[in-house]
C-alpha cells in the first residue's frame, strides 16, 4: 500500500469520501493535491456527519497525518471555517496530524467575487461554476499573481506584495465589472482573521513526504472531482481548473518523481453531474426523477443530472486515472430498479463508437442503452460478494470487463461498514 490515490473516475460525487474514509486505517499520511473548496466529500463516520472541501478526509483517524499539498486552492477562510466546525464535534486539528504547504498558493479575497462576477457575465453560457473562485485562482496561480501561504511568515513582503495585486486587481474589478474595489482594510482583516491562525499548520511539507516515504510510510493521495472535469484530459471547457488525476498527485503534494503504485478509481454504480456541459447518457422526466428520489442526488433542493452507468465515459477515465483496481459505489440505490439500464456506447451520426470522442462534439452524440435484470431486494447488509443476488454479480462483471479494471471493492450504504470486499 506504499504510495496510493484515491480518485474519481467520473464526473465527480463518486463516494470518494466514504472510500478514503474506509481505507484510511491502513494508511499513516493522507495527502490533498489539487483543488479547493469546490467540491465537496461526504464523511459519515462516529463524530457525525460531514461534508469536507479542504481537509484530508483522513482528519478523523488517530495517528493519521493529513497534508495540504502545493497543488490546492488554499483559501484559508474556508479553511479555518471547516477546522472549527471539526473542532467543535470533538475531532482534534493539530499541527501534530495538520500540516499545509508552505509552497500553497492562497486563494485571495477577490477570487470568490470575480467568479460570481463572471459567471453573471456569462448568463445563459455560464460553466455552473461553484463560486468558490477557483477558476480566477488557478488563473491567476499560473500568472504568479497570488501569493504563497509561506508568505505569511514575512509581513513585510507580503504587504508589499499582496498591495501591488490588490492594485491590480482592482483595476479589473471595477474597470471590467463595474464592481467596488477591495479595499486595504478588508485585506488586513482577511489576514487576521483568517491567515493568522492557520500558520500553526504551515511547514515544509516535501521535506516532511520525502522522509516519511524514505520511512516506508504508507501515503494516500486523496483525488478531488472525477476525471471528466481535469483540466487537460475532462470535457474542456466543462472542466475543473486543476487536474484532477492520480499521475499530477506527486507534483500536487510534493513529492515529485515518486511512483504511485495503486490507483484506486471510484466509479458510481450510475451517472451522476453537478453543473453544465454534454452529459450524453443523461435521463429526463418520470425516469430521471425515480433515480435521482433513490439515490439521493440533490444539493439541498437543487437537483443533479442523473443517468445510468455510462461504459464509454467509465472506461476513458480508468484510463486517465491509470486505475489499477476500482471501487463501485451506490450499488444498493439501484436495488429498486426492475431493469437496470447501462450505456454501452455513444451514436454519433448513425455511427457507433465505444471509446470517448473529442469533447467539442460530445453534446451531438447520443446514448447506446441496454437494459439489463435488476434485483430487486434490499442489498444494504451484505457483507460478502457470494451472498449478492445473481443480477448483481452480473451487473458488476459487466462493469468490470467493459472498463479493464478489477472491482474490488463494493460499496452498498454510505457507512464505513457497508463494504464489501473482494479481497
Ligand atoms: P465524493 O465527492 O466523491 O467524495 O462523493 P460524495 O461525498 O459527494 O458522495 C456522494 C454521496 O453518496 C454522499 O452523500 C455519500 O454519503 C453517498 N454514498 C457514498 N457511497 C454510498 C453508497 O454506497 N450507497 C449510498 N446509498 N450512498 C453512498
Amino acid at each position: 500500500m506504499a504510495c496510493t490515490a484515491i480518485v474519481g473516475i467520473n464526473w465527480g460525487d463518486e463516494g470518494k469520501g466514504r472510500m478514503v474514509d474506509l481505507l484510511t486505517e491502513s494508511f499513516d499520511v493522507v495527502v490533498r493535491y489539487q483543488g479547493g473548496g469546490n467540491a465537496g466529500h461526504t464523511v459519515i463516520n462516529r463524530y457525525g456527519q460531514f461534508m469536507l472541501h479542504m481537509l484530508p478526509s483522513g482528519v478523523f483517524r488517530k495517528g493519521v497525518v493529513n497534508v495540504i499539498g502545493n497543488g490546492v486552492a488554499l483559501d484559508p477562510e474556508h479553511l479555518i471555517k471547516e477546522i472549527r466546525e471539526l473542532q467543535n464535534k470533538g475531532v482534534s486539528i493539530t499541527p501534530e496530524n495538520l500540516m499545509i504547504s508552505e509552497r500553497a498558493s492562497l486563494l485571495l479575497p477577490w477570487h470568490r467575487q470575480l467568479d460570481a462576477l463572471e459567471e453573471a457575465r456569462l448568463k445563459d453560457q455560464k460553466f455552473g461554476s461553484t463560486k468558490k473562485g477557483i477558476a480566477p485562482f488557478y488563473s491567476d496561480k499560473y500568472q504568479k499573481k497570488t501569493v504563497l501561504a509561506g508568505e505569511l511568515f514575512y509581513p513585510e513582503i507580503l504587504k508589499q506584495h499582496l498591495e501591488s495585486l490588490r492594485e491590480w486587481k482592482n483595476l479589473v474589478l471595477t474597470g471590467v465589472y463595474g464592481a467596488e474595489p477591495v479595499s486595504e482594510k478588508e485585506i488586513d482583516d482577511w489576514l487576521a482573521q483568517y491567515c493568522a491562525p492557520l500558520k500553526l499548520f504551515i511547514r515544509d511539507t516535501r521535506s516532511y513526504l520525502l522522509e516519511a516515504h524514505r520511512q516506508h510510510k504508507r501515503i494516500l493521495f486523496e483525488g478531488q472531482l472525477g476525471a471528466l472535469r481535469d483540466l487537460d484530459y475532462g470535457i474542456y471547457p466543462y472542466t475543473t481548473s486543476s487536474n484532477v488525476l492520480a499521475s499530477f498527485a506527486p507534483i500536487g503534494s510534493g513529492m515529485p518523481g515518486v511512483e504511485i503504485e495503486r490507483v484506486i478509481g471510484v466509479v458510481k454504480a450510475y451517472s451522476s453531474c453537478v453543473g453544465e456541459g454534454p452529459f450524453v447518457c443523461e435521463l429526463f422526466g418520470a425516469e430521471a426523477d425515480r433515480l435521482r428520489e433513490i439515490g439521493g442526488e440533490f444539493d439541498g433542493h437543487k437537483p443533479h443530472r442523473v443517468g445510468p452507468i455510462d461504459l464509454v465515459a467509465t472506461r476513458y477515465g480508468v484510463q486517465v486515472q491509470g486505475a489499477t483496481e476500482i471501487a463501485l459505489t451506490k450499488l444498493d440505490v439501484l436495488s429498486k430498479l426492475e431493469e437496470i439500464p447501462v450505456c454501452v456506447r455513444y451514436k454519433l451520426n448513425g455511427r457507433e463508437m465505444d471509446s470517448m470522442p473529442f469533447p467539442s462534439i460530445l453534446g451531438q452524440c447520443e446514448p447506446v442503452i441496454e437494459k439489463m435484470p435488476g434485483w430487486e431486494r434490499d442489498i444494504s447488509g451484505i457483507r460478502n460478494w457470494w451472498d449478492l443476488p445473481e443480477e448483481a454479480k452480473a451487473y458488476v462483471k459487466r462493469i468490470e470487463e467493459a472498463v479493464g479494471s478489477v472491482i474490488k471493492w463494493i460499496s452498498v450504504g454510505p457507512e464505513r461498514h457497508s463494504i464489501i470486499s473482494r479481497g
